[in-house]
């Protein structure tokens, strides 16, 4: 059976249902919505081998025509040339202004088709059926959409709401683990940032997530988008709310532009470094109890996820190019950075700006 997650966003309000078996499912769902019957699934070559086959299908026997587009794999393809790629395609294929296209992948795909949508004819209809956990938990909640450049990551792009989300746990099955446990960093997230039960529960139940527990993997996914949908719902744009969902990004952000987003550190993992940092951080300012910090790292450490920067193998890590990263993230306020601390467990806050000599200590140690 599926679960909803209602997203609150005035008339661009959608649901988000999670289930095992939703992509087969998908016509029945899609159906009511739909301004013709025919769809334009998007999806990338990993995905398309694992589940294009019974999305099709389940589109086609609703009656619904399909036509697909496969794309690379990769963070590559969140660029303006496959952008422009994929919007020649669809055009080629005779993309309607009320056609649908659906994105059927993991985060690259979910923002790069979620940004085609927003631009497209000035703006198509667009259904995301996220097929990673990160995607599942973070990026398909909150209708940020967009590609990279040169200069940066997601620098290009909108704001722009699915008109559904289906997140069908038995996607998760085809993923690699190292993929499902970077996802599940941003899970481990939302309950450090306001819910101490949530992160007492994932203590019990990661070690399932990871291996397959559909109930665990189900409840986990809806507790996520509930949160994300909470704190997006109140400010769809940047807010003192919405920041908090940085916890550990700024960090991470670091050593990930310092590793080049390269498959030596994956989003999640520099996310789950970014955390314990974040973690040490408060307690070295004598803000978060020493003790926190600690069953953080056991936690994540427990299912595999990297806790301190030495995981990555065969790196020197220099503390003043990291923090000259983290200057290009954040902005510096008089030598001091911004960054999303918390008090414990459940009770993360922002913005707490640190002095830089303060940081540079934090990794000088841990580095
Ligand atoms: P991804 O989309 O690159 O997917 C990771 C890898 O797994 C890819 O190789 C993909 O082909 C493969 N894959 C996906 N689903 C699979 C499945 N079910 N079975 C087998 N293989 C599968 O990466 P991601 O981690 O899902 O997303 C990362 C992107 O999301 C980044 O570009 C990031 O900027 C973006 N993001 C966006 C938001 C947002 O709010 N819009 C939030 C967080 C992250
Ligand atoms: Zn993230």
């Amino acid at each position: 059976q599926a679960e909803t997650v209602r997203v609150e966003l005035g008339t661009r309000s959608y649901d988000i249902l999670v289930g095992r078996g939703l992509i087969s499912r998908a016509g029945e769902f899609a159906a009511p919505l739909l301004n013709q019957k025919r769809v334009i699934i998007v999806t990338d070559a990993n995905v398309a081998r694992h589940h294009l086959e019974v999305l099709d299908q389940a589109f086609v026997q609703a009656g619904i025509a399909t036509q697909r587009i496969v794309l690379p794999a990769g963070e590559q393809t969140k660029s303006f040339a496959q952008l422009e790629e994929l919007c020649g395609r669809l055009l080629d294929l005779k993309a309607e202004r009320s056609t649908t296209l659906v994105a059927l992948g993991g985060g690259v795909i979910g923002d790069l088709t979620g940004f085609a949508a927003s631009i497209l004819l000035r703006g198509v209809d667009f259904i995301q059926v996220p097929t990673t956990l990160l995607a599942q938990v973070d990026s398909s909640v909150g209708g940020k959409t967009g590609i990279n450049m040169a200069q940066g990551k997601n620098l290009i792009g909108s704001f722009y709401q699915p008109r559904l989300v289906l997140a069908d746990t038995a996607a998760l099955d085809t993923l690699p683990k190292r993929e499902l446990r970077a996802g599940y960093a941003e899970v481990v997230k939302y309950g450090l940032i306001d819910s101490s039960e949530f992160f007492t529960w994932l203590e019990c139940h990661a070690a399932g997530i990871i291996a397959g527990d559909e109930a665990a993997r189900r409840q986990a996914i809806v507790t996520s988008c509930r949160a994300k949908a909470g704190i997006v719902g109140a400010d769809e744009r940047e807010s003192a709310q919405r920041a908090l969902l940085n916890l550990g990004h700024t960090f991470g952000h670091a050593l990930e532009a310092e590793c080049g987003y390269s498959d030596e550190l994956l989003h999640g993992e520099a996310v789950a470094i970014g955390m314990v940092m974040a973690f040490d951080l408060s307690a070295r300012l004598g803000l978060a109890p020493l003790e926190d910090a600690a069953r953080l790292r056991r936690h994540l450490a427990s299912i595999g996820l990297p806790t301190d920067p030495g995981w990555v193998e065969g790196r020197n890590w220099v503390a003043e190019r990291l923090i000259e990263h983290m200057g290009k993230d954040k902005k510096v306020k008089d030598g001091r950075i911004g960054f999303v601390l918390a008090h414990g467990i459940g009770k993360a806050f922002s913005p707490a700006y640190v002095d830089l000599a303060e940081v540079a200590t934090l990794l000088e140690v841990s580095i």
